[in-house]
């Protein structure tokens, strides 16, 4: 795909992926602070979602510049099967 790089500061040849979130790393603050505030009675902080109202997934593309290798991310879209030729 050819777009715009910003480091680049021209028009070049992107690769293009499908976004996929990263591994939870266990010994984070946030995931400390979160099994903190969940421990003992009535610990979940926030309510549980029951009842999803949207059937699609927004999913994003994750780009990356053939000559510098910058990685920029295309806004998300609700899709519900994407697939990358
Ligand atoms: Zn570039």
């Amino acid at each position: 795909m050819r777009t715009y790089c910003p480091k680049c500061k021209t028009h070049t040849e992107f690769s293009v992926s499908i976004y996929k979130p990263g591994k939870r790393a266990g010994a984070k603050k946030g995931e400390r602070r979160q099994a903190r505030r969940k421990k003992g009675y009535g610990g979940q902080k926030f309510p549980e979602q029951h009842n999803q109202a949207k059937v699609t997934k927004k999913q994003s593309l994750m780009l990356k510049c053939k000559e510098c290798s910058y990685t920029l991310q295309r806004k998300g879209m609700r899709l519900k099967k994407l697939e990358v030729v």
